[in-house]
């Protein structure tokens, strides 16, 4: 750096130092002195006693690169300032006021930042109720995608237990969680899911719809208060379907975050070529329910709780007709099918073909799966949100009645 610059950089400095201390938060600043690329020291502010006077802390900070990491050198004892408190007040700081950093002192903070947080447990920690709150705040910084697993605690036929679809959602979101977990938290599974129609089998809990809605929103609501902003909902229950279709509708009119309904299914579609090399039972119907595919899949994450002697293929009795508007499959629909009591079409609660699964081929559906959910989680995270436009040539009079966020522009 030239003689030039540097000074530059000091009167700049100087200048900004007048208008960080014209503001009331205590706080840090950056750089006070920045004697080369690598190096620098920083001013810390902080309240002193009950009075509004700012004392001027040198904190001897020095950036110290080192296969990419940054390390804290000391200071912070003297001044009796916490480093993690330090460290809030510097994130807030360059947040709120980047736009009066010269370019080089945005580069050295942003650069610190990433590096500090790189550190924190809520880069590698997968599991969000495995955070502390600090962590929780790092986990924001570093803008994490939740993913929510969504079940049901239901029938599964006479060879599955009743959490399958809790073991699939959570075991494919764990399995994205070892992947990437610098980009992702998965919450604890949202267990009891909207499933009335199969209420004739014993032991399936029912959540009526809009007590489910309503749960769900009051997650995505909490996780948007907190800072996170994109969300996935990882279906397990293909019932949930329409519910958390409305739920992650709303969560995107009435909060500021993105959400986003996955069934886990659905991510083996994403590959043309995969479900017709994997699938042997027929379409439509051998993928339904405690089928080939939940089957399988359950026999690769938890095969010992599998009745394996019980594993026995179940028709839908209205597929049997063949009817062309009055079908359903996992993978599809006809144009008019007829959803009604579950127990009015099958006697065993098995929709498919389970004895086409084998662990085998749960495992290939799982890192099919794990791979994509992956793929998208790298896509969200990274994906700038579209901005919404009031097109109303006179501004409306009154808020959105729906409890939808007002427009930027009221
Ligand atoms: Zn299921």
């Amino acid at each position: 750096m030239g003689a030039e610059q540097a000074e530059h950089i000091e009167r700049d400095s100087r200048k900004n130092v007048k208008d960080w201390k014209a503001t009331s938060a205590p706080g840090v600043w950056f750089p006070h002195r920045m004697r080369d690329s690598s190096h620098g020291s920083i001013a810390v502010f902080r309240e002193t006693g009950s009075g509004s006077k700012k004392e001027r802390l040198d904190v001897d900070c020095k950036e110290i690169l080192c296969d990419e990491a940054l390390f804290w050198d000391g200071g912070d004892q003297a001044s009796g300032i916490r480093f993690d408190a330090w460290c809030v007040s510097l994130i807030k700081f360059v947040r709120h006021r980047a736009w009066c950093l010269h370019d080089q002192q945005r580069w050295f903070c942003n650069r610190f930042i990433r590096s500090m947080l790189m550190t924190s447990h809520a880069a590698t920690e997968y599991r969000y109720e495995k955070l502390t709150w600090p962590e929780i705040n790092d986990a924001v910084e570093l803008e994490k995608v939740c993913i929510v697993p969504c079940g049901a605690v239901e029938q599964h036929g006479p060879h599955l237990p009743l959490d399958v679809d809790l073991v699939c959602p959570v075991g494919i979101a764990y399995g994205a969680g070892r992947t990437i977990s610098e980009k992702l938290l998965v919450l604890p599974v949202l267990a009891y899911g909207y499933t009335g129609h199969v209420m004739d089998y014993p032991g399936t809990i029912n959540t009526n719809y809009s007590t489910f809605i309503e749960q769900v929103l009051d997650v995505t609501r909490s996780l948007a208060y907190h800072g996170f902003k994109k969300i996935i909902l990882l279906n397990g229950h293909g019932s949930n379907m329409p519910n958390l279709d409305l739920a992650s509708r709303r969560t995107n009119l009435e909060t500021d975050a993105e959400c986003v309904v996955i069934a886990w299914w659905n991510l083996l579609t994403v590959d043309k070529t995969f479900l017709p090399k994997w699938r042997e039972s027929k379409f439509p119907g051998g993928c339904s329910h405690a089928c080939e595919l939940e089957t399988s899949l359950y026999l690769y994450l938890d095969g010992d709780n599998v009745r394996k002697d019980k594993i026995q293929s179940g028709t839908i009795s209205f597929n049997a007709e063949e009817n062309a508007f009055n079908w359903v499959d996992l993978f599809g629909a006809g144009p008019a099918t007829i959803i009604g009591w579950t127990s009015s079409y099958s006697s065993t609660g098995v929709l498919g073909d389970a004895e086409k699964a084998s662990a085998e081929k749960g495992e290939v559906a799982y890192l099919e799966a794990v791979r994509q959910l992956s793929a998208f989680v790298d896509y969200f995270h990274g994906r700038p949100k579209e901005q919404r436009t009031d097109l109303h040539r006179r501004p409306p009079t009154f808020p959105l009645p729906w409890g939808q966020r007002p427009t930027p522009f009221q």
